[in-house]
């Protein structure tokens, strides 16, 4: 798991802050490649979140990685592909409307 190095951990004095990185660490160990760079993508485009830069320092993935992330999400995962992926047959699903937070 990647420890995070913002400032804030390293000074050590936030604890609510620390615990916060630490679990989007503990969460981003149990993803894989794309779903951790989606999930990382969706925290930098939520209101007040930190700078890519800061971001890449609490997950230690690269600012690229994070740029092309949020691009994914932007193509609503199109281009990506996802395995598992249903191939319907029954006409578009009920869930497409985003929900914007
Ligand atoms: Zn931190």
């Amino acid at each position: 798991m990647h420890e995070c190095e913002c400032d804030i951990c390293q000074g050590g004095e936030d604890e609510a802050v620390k615990r916060y990185h630490r679990h989007i660490n503990l969460v981003l160990s149990r993803l894989d490649e794309g779903q951790g760079r989606w999930y990382v993508a969706s925290l930098s485009s939520e209101p007040g979140a930190p700078s890519d830069e800061v971001l890449a320092q609490i997950t230690g993935l690269s600012t690229k990685t994070i740029q092309r992330g949020r691009k994914d999400l932007e193509g609503e995962l199109v281009e990506v592909g996802l395995g598992r992926q249903r191939r319907g047959g029954g006409g578009r699903k009920k869930a497409e409307k985003k929900t914007r937070r």
